[in-house]
């Protein structure tokens, strides 16, 4: 059977890898060239830690401080468009404890299987890309912050995930190599990072190898359905191609493409953006979230990459300048001795997660399209979570029952 994939993200090559391992025909499809799209650049987190979604108590004030501070990590560009009110108002209303506390065991479930794949990928001949387990640090400046990370920190106890809260002294023993100015930290030791574009282009790489077809540099402009199925997909320059089954992993542009079908997918862009030192003198050797500046600080092999802010943007790739200056400007509040300088724009890489107002992934065979499976909205988890993503999704193809509940993941929740 022939599966064609829309996209090639994170989500899109993974699910391409395991459904060829399965033995389908695979093909990818990508309107870029596969060298540089959100799972590229991204943090290279691998976060078990991250249990908690995006719409959860407390988010909704935090957010509203933020769109008033121009370097803040948070902003929504103002706009008259009933996409946004509809996934605001669902956001507003996901922001509930009842959400959260669904979804804990859930995402740790997905979490631990796609850490415990990626570890499969580090031991898989082709594939070198800087995997390690050391952990991940929040890192916090100020007591308040300190006190609501340990919070979060009893709640991961209580899912049999390991933390360390710990004092100021306690963060700089983690990081004898560097001097850190905060309050303390949690440390979370499962946590791991790689080296997301080498990820990537080694996936990439492998998967030709093995046979799978990639339409690289091809829109998909149009798709056709009949009789319940998605019948056909056209791509740019006029090309047709009729379809068996189709995978829906076309990250933040999925809600557009898929809206011609008459599914109206709630999902916002939430651009960020990253620089990466090429073996800077002196770095942090653990992946530290600087918690009130919600910046993300990842060595990667030699290198280090710094990441953060989160603009609902309508897939603007404006560079944001304030925005980049209150990423970089957080780094030396908490590593004194580190102060990156502001580098030409034309190297700022963006990428846009796709989110959706409940903070989970839309993943799962279409209610109304018997061929069609989606696999996207995975926010600012899809690299952790996107092994997992394409063994859920080669499940489905061969009706298995899936590795973990996917219940919470229906795609037509919203309607
Ligand atoms: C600054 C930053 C830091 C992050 N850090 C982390 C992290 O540490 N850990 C983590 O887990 N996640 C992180 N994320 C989030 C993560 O990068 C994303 O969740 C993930 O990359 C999404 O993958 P995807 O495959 O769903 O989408 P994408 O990677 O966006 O892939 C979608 C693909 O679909 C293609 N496409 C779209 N429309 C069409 C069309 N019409 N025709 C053909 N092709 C099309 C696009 O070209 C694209 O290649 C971060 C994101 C950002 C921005």
């Amino acid at each position: 059977m022939s599966v064609h994939i829309i996209g090639g993200g994170i989500a899109g090559l993974c699910s391409a890898w395991y459904l060829q391992k399965a033995g389908f025909e695979v093909s990818v499809i990508d309107k870029g060239g596969l060298t540089d799209g959100c799972s590229f650049g991204n943090a290279g987190m691998i976060v078990p830690s991250h249990f908690i979604p995006m719409a959860a108590p407390g988010v909704i004030a935090q957010g509203i401080r933020w769109m008033f501070d121009s370097k803040s990590p948070f902003y929504i560009k103002p706009r008259l468009d009933l996409d946004l009110a509809q996934w605001l108002w669902a956001f507003y209303r996901s922001c509930t404890r009842e959400n959260v506390q669904r979804a804990m065991p859930v995402l740790r479930d997905y979490h631990q299987l796609s850490k415990a794949l990626f570890r499969e990928f580090a031991q898989t001949e082709g594939f070198d890309f800087d995997f390690e387990t050391k952990g991940l640090l929040m890192l916090c400046k100020n007591p308040k912050t300190l006190r609501e990370e340990a919070e979060a920190a009893e709640k991961a106890h209580d899912l049999g995930i390991e933390t360390q809260v710990l004092n100021a002294a306690g963060v700089q023993l983690l990081e004898p190599g560097i001097r850190l100015e905060a309050e303390g930290g949690v440390f979370y030791p499962g946590d791991a990072h790689l080296y997301s574009n080498k990820f990537m282009s080694q996936l990439h790489a492998a998967l030709i190898r093995q046979g799978v077809a990639f339409h690289s540099g091809k829109t998909v402009e149009g798709l056709v359905a009949e009789k319940g199925k998605v019948s056909a997909i056209a791509l740019s320059g006029g090309e047709t191609l009729a379809v068996e089954q189709v995978v829906l992993a076309a990250g933040s542009w999925s809600a557009k493409l898929i809206r011609q079908l008459g599914i109206r997918l709630l999902l916002q862009d939430g651009k960020g953006y990253s620089i990466t030192l090429e073996q800077p003198p002196l770095r942090p050797s653990i992946p530290t979230i600087l918690m009130e500046a919600r910046v993300a600080v990842t060595p990667m092999g030699q290198d280090l990459r710094i990441g953060g802010t989160l603009e609902i943007s309508n897939l603007s790739s404006r560079i944001n300048t304030s925005r980049l200056e209150g990423i970089l400007e957080a780094v030396p509040k908490y590593y004194p001795d580190l102060a990156p300088e502001t580098p030409a724009l034309d190297t700022v890489w963006h990428g846009f997660r796709p989110c959706t107002p409940d903070g989970l992934p839309y993943m799962g065979r279409s209610a109304r399209f018997s061929n069609l499976i989606f696999a996207t909205g995975h926010a600012m988890m899809g690299l952790s979570l996107g092994p997992a993503t394409g063994k859920l999704v080669s499940e489905i193809f061969q009706d298995k029952t899936p590795s973990i509940g996917m219940e919470l993941f229906r795609p037509e929740r919203f309607g």
